[in-house]
């Protein structure tokens, strides 16, 4: 609600301006594109009260509507009196995925990876998001190269979670999880979900898929087992079919179940709330995501 947000930050007392309340309504600019909105908010914060954070939101400001250049000036203009921000790089990588520019998108690696190499588990959702760029721009041999070197560096994978509550119990779905006791059901429904939504121009997206196939893989048989959609489907195996679904993940979603989710909300409409690592997204009804598909 960024108009909202806006004309409420108008109505706030000066003397209670803080850090707090600057984020929010840029961070709500950021969200609805209120690009000018947020310039103008910015160039009222008196200089010594732009705090990493407020910088931080500027450049995603800008990346998100892929002002790449006015994102930059920000980053130039903090770093001027402070060391580089690892979310400000990451909110331009991601932004960079999007816009599908793996050019852009190689420059800022680059940057990241001289800058904070020493920076615990920032390198590696960087490379993922560098080889998803190349993939998603059409240089998928590229991306292989990377996402080979990435499998043999980490030692540590993280499995896939999700966590969903039906008739008030908690039920834990790991990635292609087969040990509920309704899995075949479950399974039958992915399945079912599956021809409808193919049906609506669905089409998996194997740019996401962020390693090599094993022999025994399909690019199908991968991205379907990903643990959000086990715990989706559980919930709309259920009778009544709930209106409102919610599911708690460890990791990113990915931009295939992404759209999966988008789709499902859709047809089956109901709300879809999926709580990452990284944020909250309302899947509503009308098959839109809270987060605009910037995530
Ligand atoms: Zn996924
Ligand atoms: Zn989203």
């Amino acid at each position: 609600m960024g108009f909202e947000a806006v004309q409420l930050f108008h109505k706030v007392p000066t003397n209670i301006l803080d850090e707090r309340v600057y984020i929010c309504v840029l961070n709500a600019c950021a969200h609805a594109g209120l690009i000018n909105e947020a310039r103008q908010i910015c160039e009222k914060i008196p200089f010594n009260q732009r705090t990493e954070q407020i910088y931080t939101t500027m450049v995603d400001t800008f990346s998100r509507v892929f002002l790449f250049d006015q994102a930059q000036k920000f980053i130039d203009e903090f770093e001027k009196s402070h060391h580089p921000s690892i979310p400000m790089y990451m909110s331009m990588l991601s932004s960079a995925r999007n816009a599908k520019n793996a050019l852009l998108s190689q420059k800022i690696f680059d940057r990241i990876q001289s800058n904070f190499s020493n920076v615990e588990n920032c390198i590696t959702p960087a490379t993922v998001l560098l080889a998803n760029t190349y993939a998603l721009s059409g240089n998928k041999s590229m991306a292989s190269i990377i996402r080979t070197k990435l499998s043999q560096t980490i030692t540590k994978k993280v499995v896939g979670c999700s966590w969903t509550v039906v008739n008030r119990k908690v039920f834990k779905f790991r990635a292609h999880d087969r040990s509920h006791p309704c899995s075949q059901d479950i399974y039958a429904e992915l399945d079912r979900l599956e021809k409808e939504l193919i049906e609506h121009g669905y089409k998996y997206d194997e740019s996401w898929i962020a390693r090599p196939l094993n022999n025994d893989e399909t690019v199908e048989s991968v991205l379907s087992g990903h643990s959000e959609r086990l715990a989706i489907a559980y919930n709309l195996i259920q009778r009544p079919t709930p209106t409102r679904i919610q599911v708690v993940k460890n990791l990113r979603v990915c931009g295939d179940c992404h759209t999966w989710t988008k789709l499902v909300a859709k047809t089956r409409r109901c709300l879809i709330v999926v709580r990452d690592a990284n944020r909250v997204h309302h899947f509503y009804p009308n098959g839109e995501c809270s987060c605009q598909d910037h995530f």
